[in-house]
């Protein structure tokens, strides 16, 4: 997907803080960072959303929860906590169609959801 800006930084065609890749996934900073940590973790396959996801993406789903603890553990909030979030589709605030969690944390990061 050479128009996926995802698959872009995956693929070193474009510049990110990467803090952590592996076979099936790659994490870089989020470029306007919303808390002191806040890293998106992204599998290395273009898979748009989580609208998308088929059987044969289970392993790399549950990895993805797996790297948000360790990338957790090396910024140093393990132990203060943190939130994971994938938003999905418009109803869900989805901006890049390329699946990521995001991982925040470094401060309390607030209510999960604003009443409106
Ligand atoms: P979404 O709303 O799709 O869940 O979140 C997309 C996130 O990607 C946003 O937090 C946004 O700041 C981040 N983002 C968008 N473009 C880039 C980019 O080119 N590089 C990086 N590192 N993050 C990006
Ligand atoms: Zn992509």
């Amino acid at each position: 997907m050479s128009d996926c800006i995802f698959c872009r930084i995956i693929n070193k065609e474009v510049d990110a803080t990467i803090v952590y890749e592996d076979d099936q996934v790659v994490a870089f900073n989020d470029i306007y960072p919303k808390a002191p940590v806040h890293v998106l973790i992204v599998p290395r396959r273009h898979i748009p959303s989580l609208a998308h996801v088929t059987p044969e993406d289970e392993p790399v789903l549950g990895h993805m929860m797996y790297v948000a603890r360790k990338i957790a553990e090396e910024q140093g909030i393990l132990e203060s906590g943190f939130r994971t979030i994938i938003n999905t589709g418009r109803h869900g605030g989805q901006e890049i169609y390329h699946l990521h969690m995001h991982l925040v944390g470094g401060r309390p990061v607030g209510p999960m959801l604003v009443r409106q």
